[in-house]
């Protein structure tokens, strides 16, 4: 495979406080870029520093949504960084592609790109607990042309981000607003697609929800609104009864790397798991006669995000008595001890680099 060409900035940016870092507000001061076209393939991989991507104004992108990512982050170790199975982000990145129409990406090449950014970057991966470095990789359609039809020019691109510790005070409840009318994907559309369209698509909901004073949506399933899918971009899994249930992946629900991780740790301490469709009637049953012991979304931004209330139909209910349960609480400090390496990794799941 190809050379990455690195050119290097000639003014590095002041670093910010890592303290107060947030989500997604401070970038560093390079990013990695390529070109895909039919004849050429992909080509000029680049190193280059952090800058505007002038786009052509019938780009694409900004008519027809042909956009996908991946989010993913990198932890400081004592001699360099680790990542959790970036290998797993590319490959879903590449089947998010493929149902877009956008060319695959070299599997290894990938994984080199990312090493090689972030190995360049070192010195912004933040090193206070909770801290971590995201890495934000994405890949547009970028044809100069208004015409309706599979692209030929595509554009990706890696970029990082240092962010904070999701929560500021710890690991807190969320309050969850379950919505019957808008929904975030169907079965056949893009759902199980990591593309920005499913975000413009969702955002209503969430603006309706936070009005009420929820955080996030819980997404039924597009058909008749009455399977679970998934909470805002989250995966959601359930203790009911001792026994977890997730909802399956049908087609319409994003299959989560920190929900595969979590139902095979899950597995592995004993607990029966299945995946399967989930009606929003038996959720709520299940609140109300006691059944539903814990409930939590999974994702890579907060990991694990216990749920302490759910909304739904004008009724609040709450769930662990908006307490972190203590499952919820076992499986964050599980993930995130192998992310941050103060817990064993007997299954492989970091992938380490000398920095
Ligand atoms: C990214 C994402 C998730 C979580 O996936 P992870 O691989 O665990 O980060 C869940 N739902 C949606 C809609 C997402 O975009």
């Amino acid at each position: 495979m190809q050379e990455i060409k690195i050119e290097k900035a000639k003014i590095l940016k002041e670093k910010p406080d890592f303290s107060k870092l947030g989500f997604g507000k401070y970038f560093t001061d390079h990013m990695f870029m390529m070109e895909f076209n039919s004849e050429e393939g992909w080509h000029n991989a680049r190193i280059v520093p952090f800058d505007y991507i002038p786009i052509h104004p019938a780009s694409t992108v900004l008519h027809y949504g042909a956009e996908i990512f991946e989010g993913l982050k990198a932890y400081k170790t004592e001699d360099g960084f680790a990542m959790f199975r970036p290998m797993e982000n590319i490959k879903r990145m590449n089947s998010s592609a493929e149902r877009l129409c956008l060319p695959a990406l070299p599997e290894e090449f990938t994984l080199k790109a990312l090493t090689e950014l972030i190995t360049l970057e070192k010195d912004w991966i933040p090193n206070l607990p909770g801290t971590s470095l995201y890495i934000r990789p994405f890949m547009f359609g970028n044809d100069e042309s208004l015409g309706v039809h599979t692209v030929k020019n595509s554009t990706f691109v890696i970029i990082l981000s240092p962010v904070g510790s999701y929560y500021a005070e710890g690991l807190n409840p969320v309050k969850i607003c379950i919505e019957s009318e808008d929904v975030r994907a169907v079965r056949g559309g893009t759902g199980y697609a990591k593309c920005g369209g499913n975000y413009a698509a969702s955002l209503r909901a969430g603006q309706r929800a936070s009005e009420k004073g929820y955080s996030q949506v819980l997404w039924l399933d597009g058909v008749e609104r009455k399977y679970i899918e998934e909470v805002g971009a989250m995966n959601v899994m359930f203790k009911i009864n001792g026994e977890i249930v997730t909802p399956m992946l049908t087609g319409s629900v994003l299959p989560g790397i920190t929900r595969k991780s979590a139902l095979e740790i899950l597995k592995d301490w004993g607990y029966k798991v299945s995946e399967k469709l989930i009606s929003v009637d038996d959720l709520i049953s299940a609140c109300e006669n006691g059944t539903l012991e814990e409930a939590w979304g999974t994702g890579t931004a907060a990991v694990i995000s216990p749920i302490g209330h759910l909304f739904y139909k004008g009724k609040d209910y709450t769930v662990c008595n908006n307490q972190i349960g203590e499952l919820t609480q076992k499986l964050y400090d599980e993930l995130t001890g192998i992310q941050w390496g103060t817990a064993e990794d007997k299954r492989g799941w970091t992938y380490k680099v000398k920095a």
